[in-house]
């Protein structure tokens, strides 16, 4: 399969491991000598029920995420949280939102439909180039809940450290889930988009700390009550069959990496590889502040939209592909998510420098 495959730094969809694939096709029209395929299987039926209880357990273990929390498997896309987590944890009342990002913004916009949104601190001023520091987030007393994203895919910047409030803890962590250990305990609420670094797209991950279900405003749609899907085991309805099976291949892969630990270690490299010739060079502007840089997503421009445009273009030739940035932030962008190879991120390097004899004068 190698041979045929390119470099994809896509920010999502993104790059699954080969091994998970490779899985995929072998198990694709014959499910381990069931005679169908993932795709074909009752939800409710004991083949699925083992792939589903098998998934869930390895990224309990993997997460490790305490007994107090729910592991949630749904579909709706991280969007649909932004709604599902005020219409849940508000009551109607308040909550604290930190705007670093296109995302969260966004999420903070939703909620204001549910309740009063106190902002507890943005980066918009400067472009979102940075994560602000503990002291700088101004807390209220009457929120129930800390809401942030841990890494924003858009602009490049990931919170270094997890903030300390009085209110539980809500976090986007769809694009750096899986990416390093984290200590779940201090969460009220995590979720992830699956299509950025676990799966394809079509699965959305909520670990929710049980105490908090059972909060929702009386409308709230019964697919989008945490206390009704805990109940339910995420089975209200069907659920992403498919994209769940997937997410155990990754899993197993990831295990073998040296589960998040190890995965740290690899993106500390990946990204230190990449920042090391950005910070080196004559032509290229990273866009974060270093103190506030993401180790999944690297933007970075030269300042001229028409060798942005040439960069992209040069690299998708030798199979770099999908390195423009998102069209709110411009220039260009590199995900190095959890499967992206070593290879994939020094034949970006080698092509960045290329890039750039070629061009500085
Ligand atoms: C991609 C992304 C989203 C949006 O995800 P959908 O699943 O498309 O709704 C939200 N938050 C972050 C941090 C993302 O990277």
């Amino acid at each position: 399969m190698s041979r045929d495959r390119v470099y994809n730094f896509s920010a999502g969809p993104s790059v699954l491991p080969e091994s998970a694939l490779e899985s995929a096709r072998r198990d694709l029209p014959d499910y381990k000598g069931c005679g169908i395929s993932v795709m074909e299987m009752s939800h409710r039926s004991p083949m699925f029920q083992e792939i589903f209880d098998t998934t869930k357990a390895r990224l309990k273990t993997v997460l490790r995420v305490p007994d107090s929390h729910e592991i949630l498997l749904l579909q709706g896309g991280a969007t649909l949280q932004f709604a599902a987590i005020p219409m849940n944890l508000m009551e109607g009342a308040a909550a604290d939102y930190a705007v670093t990002g296109h995302f969260s913004n966004r999420a903070a916009k939703e909620a204001e439909k549910y309740g009063a949104v106190h902002i507890a601190c943005s980066s918009a001023d400067s472009g979102f180039d940075r994560i602000p520091t503990q002291e700088r987030l101004q807390l209220s007393p009457d929120a129930k809940y800390f809401y942030y994203c841990a890494n924003n895919t858009i602009y490049g910047t990931e919170w270094q450290y997890v903030p300390e409030t009085a209110a539980p803890l809500v976090c986007d962590m769809s694009s750096d889930i899986l990416s390093k250990p984290v200590d779940v305990s201090r969460f009220g609420l995590i979720y992830a988009g699956a299509q950025k670094n676990m799966a394809p797209a079509g699965l959305t991950v909520v670990i929710i700390d049980k105490a908090l279900a059972g909060r929702e405003l009386p409308y709230t749609p019964q697919i989008m009550s945490y206390k009704t899907l805990i109940e339910s085991d995420s089975m209200l309805n069907t659920p992403p069959c498919w994209c769940i099976y997937m997410l155990g291949l990754v899993l197993e892969w990831l295990e073998g990496q040296g589960g998040v630990e190890g995965m740290e270690q690899i993106k500390r490299e990946r990204a230190r590889r990449v920042y090391e010739v950005l910070d080196n060079s004559r032509l290229y502007i990273p866009h974060a502040e270093i103190g506030s840089r993401s180790d999944m997503n690297i933007t970075f421009r030269t300042g001229d939209k028409e060798l942005d445009a040439e960069f992209v273009k040069g690299a998708a030739a030798r199979g770099l592909l999908n390195l423009k940035g998102h069209k709110v932030a411009g220039g260009m962008r590199a995900s190095l998510y959890n499967a992206m190879p070593m290879e994939g991120v020094d034949a970006l390097t080698d092509y960045m420098k290329e890039f750039e004899a070629k061009h500085h004068v």
